[in-house]
């Protein structure tokens, strides 16, 4: 009955390492990009909820803190923040913000009642047409779009754009809306508009009210815990994820990063919890970034003030967009380190993981730039497959696919095992 018992348990362990633990994935995807973490942005502490989170995972798995004794590496930069709604408003109707129009993320303080010139994309290509209406008075709102996309129609607009100094421009959009994040704020309140959000009355009266917050010394932190190594030696294997995401733009509209980055967070704990009981050979550090969608400033803060030697990294691997992977992984740097990219082919290709692993060179994507620019060889990792909302309203835990987030973890697991 023993014997029998051991069996099964084996069994269950060694092929079923996540049947109760997608539940428990998709429960950390779900608090990350909840109502309550604000888009693990900078407005209502969202970044501070979310690292705390993170902390007390990595407790509760049994990592060690890695600075001294505390989980947290705080560092501060300056960014421009919505905490107050945002009002557009044409010929009477209040457009939605998210879901009608995004305002750029450096977006100063607006404020305007009054009338705004359309230019129609004939018009836009006529330089003689838009100097005699005078740009340098009026406000505008541009049609910039094309039936089909054209570069021609890309370079008309971007040196109207450059020539227009008004301190207010909408631009029309026939593409998804997508919003970013900014550590500066510009002179020019831009808002792209949906065109299907947009009614073409010949009069155009617009209300419009911005009120950004911009802080100039946001103090947020990384959140580092680690697993001691059976090998004994101080030589490490670091993996990373960003855990901010592009916050709140105004009250009504959150960016929740479902797919980008909590799903990545979300296998970085599983990772955790998994070494904390099959000990590694070399010692784990997990590092979930902030201040990545801003510029990468988590990552660079810690590669200038690392808390080991940055010539003790064996490898790194960092994970963003961990969502779906119905078309496999692609591998960021996967052409510099020949040698770690064959393992990984091998180990793939040996367990049928994922049906790709593709290999590009150098890109200043996300966190893992600064590492590789300090000599630490790393491979960022995102998962492929169709998952149109990336950087948008519709980012939320409901919509994963989770194709395969199961044996995108076996094989990282595997890699990480393999490195020596
Ligand atoms: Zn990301």
């Amino acid at each position: 009955m023993l014997k029998y018992s051991l069996l099964v348990s084996f069994f269950y362990i060694s092929f079923n390492i996540f049947s109760q633990d997608l539940n428990n994935v998709k429960r950390n995807v779900d608090q990350l990009a909840g109502p309550s973490f604000y888009g693990r942005g900078y407005v209502n502490k969202g970044d501070a909820k979310a690292a705390k989170y993170i902390a007390s995972e990595f407790k509760k798995a049994g990592l060690l803190p890695a600075n001294n004794a505390s989980y947290y590496q705080k560092l501060s930069f300056p960014v421009n923040t919505f905490p107050n709604e945002l009002l557009v408003k044409c010929n009477g109707v209040v457009l939605k913000p998210g879901v009608d129009y995004i305002v750029e993320p450096n977006c100063p303080a607006f404020s305007y009642k009054g009338m705004v010139s359309f230019v129609s994309f004939n018009q836009l290509n006529n330089e003689s047409y838009y100097d005699s209406i005078g740009f340098k008075q009026s406000y505008a709102v541009l049609d910039t779009f094309t039936p089909k996309y054209s570069q021609t129609a890309e370079i008309t607009k971007r040196k109207f754009l450059k020539n227009y100094k008004q301190p207010l421009i909408i631009e029309l959009s026939n593409t998804k809306l997508t919003w970013s994040a900014s550590y500066k704020q510009g002179n020019r309140c831009h808002i792209t508009l949906l065109n299907s959000a947009f009614k073409r009355d010949t009069v155009l009266y617009f209300e419009i009210n911005i009120k950004p917050k911009f802080i100039p010394k946001y103090t947020s932190s990384n959140v580092l815990g680690m697993i001691k190594g059976t090998s004994n030696k101080d030589t490490f294997i670091v993996f990373t994820a960003h855990y901010d995401h592009l916050g709140i733009m105004g009250k009504s509209a959150t960016f929740n990063g479902a797919n980008d980055n909590a799903s990545g967070v979300a296998m970085m704990l599983e990772l955790a919890k998994y070494y904390s009981q099959n000990k590694p050979y070399y010692n784990l550090l997990f590092i979930a970034f902030t201040g990545e969608e801003i510029g990468l400033i988590g990552s660079d803060y810690y590669v200038r003030n690392p808390l080991f030697p940055l010539a003790k990294i064996k490898f790194l691997i960092n994970i963003d967009l961990m969502g779906n992977g119905s078309e496999g992984v692609m591998v960021v740097n996967g052409s510099l380190h020949g040698k770690e990219f064959n393992q990984l082919s091998a180990i793939n290709a040996k367990n049928k993981y994922l049906p790709q692993v593709k290999s590009r060179g150098k890109a200043a994507n996300s966190d893992h730039y600064w590492f590789s620019e300090a000599g630490v060889k790393a491979f960022f990792f995102y998962l492929m497959g169709p998952y149109p909302y990336y950087h948008d309203v519709n980012d939320r835990p409901e919509m994963l696919p989770y194709a395969n987030f199961e044996n995108a973890f076996l094989l990282f697991r595997d890699f990480i095992d393999s490195i020596r």
